[in-house]
């Protein structure tokens, strides 16, 4: 067993995951994995950084499936022992004049942005080293989408005392409104992707409280983040920043020093932490 920390980011093919890749391999004393759900985008990734002079190390990995999941956690516990930084960076979105139907919308970006993102934290969290850092790349969007979640909904989602199933419910209620066509009448935002993205900052702000609670002594920190606006397929080319621009929030936290206490489960822009 390899006993060189290791950082892994999800997603990272291109955008804004890619510049995370590229800032790690700079910054991170260890291995750092650029993965991919398709292998052949990945190694493109790979090759790319590798003329930069840049050594990335390449695994698999698609969030929305459990099995491609498990074979990285088996990869990771049985080559690191552990892992020492977690991005989860992946994440997709529907263009606003995509004119797929809103419920469709719903349940594929929930899917991947929270539901894969939660599988992910479930497999990889207990291999955690201590000291560990995992970055939760969410979105601004989710805090303007809570803006306008129902007072009931908001009060749930900045509790300090909801649990991971109740905000899973709370997720699973949101897609099936929407099939129903009741979401507006439920309280719900009409954007998926920021229900998906509030999904993520509240799952993180529940694990950082798991980890007060189970690991104290471990010093992990964890955190939710937005980019910023980021010139990428997603976002487009108007946006404001480039891609390393928008990975410099998400390597600060990933890089955080051992004798940092925080932040910790706050949600992070341009390196400061932001209301909820
Ligand atoms: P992007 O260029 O579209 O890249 C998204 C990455 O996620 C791609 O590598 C994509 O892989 C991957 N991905 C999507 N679904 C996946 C899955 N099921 N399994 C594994 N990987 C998957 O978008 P980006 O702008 O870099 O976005 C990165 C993160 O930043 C996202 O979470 C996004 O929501 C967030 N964000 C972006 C902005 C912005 O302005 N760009 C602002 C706020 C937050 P493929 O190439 O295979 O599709």
């Amino acid at each position: 067993m390899s006993s060189v920390p290791v950082a892994v980011v999800t997603g990272s093919n291109k955008g804004v995951g890619l510049a995370i890749v590229r800032a790690l391999c700079k910054q991170f004393p260890g291995d750092v994995y650029l993965t991919s759900r398709d292998a052949g985008r990945g190694q493109a990734a790979v090759a790319q950084l590798q003329q930069e002079g840049l050594r990335p190390f390449f695994h698999q990995l698609d969030i929305d499936d459990l099995q491609s999941i498990r074979a990285l956690r088996d990869f990771l516990k049985e080559k690191y022992g552990g892992i020492n930084v977690l991005v989860n960076n992946a994440g997709i979105a529907f263009k606003v004049n995509d004119t797929t139907p809103f419920a469709v919308q719903a349940e594929v970006t929930l899917k991947t942005n929270f539901f894969g993102t939660r599988n992910v934290c479930t497999e990889l969290l207990p291999l955690m080293k201590p000291y560990g850092r995992v970055v939760n790349v969410s979105s601004m969007v989710s805090s303007s989408a809570l803006g306008r979640c129902s007072q009931e909904l908001q009060q749930k989602f900045r509790s300090d005392t909801i649990t991971e199933e109740e905000l899973v419910q709370l997720m699973t209620k949101f897609v099936e409104d929407t099939k129903k066509n009741v979401h507006e009448k439920e309280g719900w935002p009409n954007t998926a992707y920021g229900v998906s993205k509030i999904g993520v900052t509240v799952l993180s702000r529940i694990h950082a409280r798991l980890l007060n609670e189970q690991r104290k002594g471990d010093h992990i920190l964890l955190n939710a983040c937005c980019p910023g606006w980021v010139r990428t397929d997603m976002a487009g080319p108007k946006a404001t920043k480039s891609p390393d621009e928008g990975a410099e929030t998400p390597v600060y936290l990933a890089l955080l020093p051992s004798s940092a206490d925080a932040p910790h489960g706050q949600f992070v822009s341009d390196k400061t932490v932001k209301p909820w």
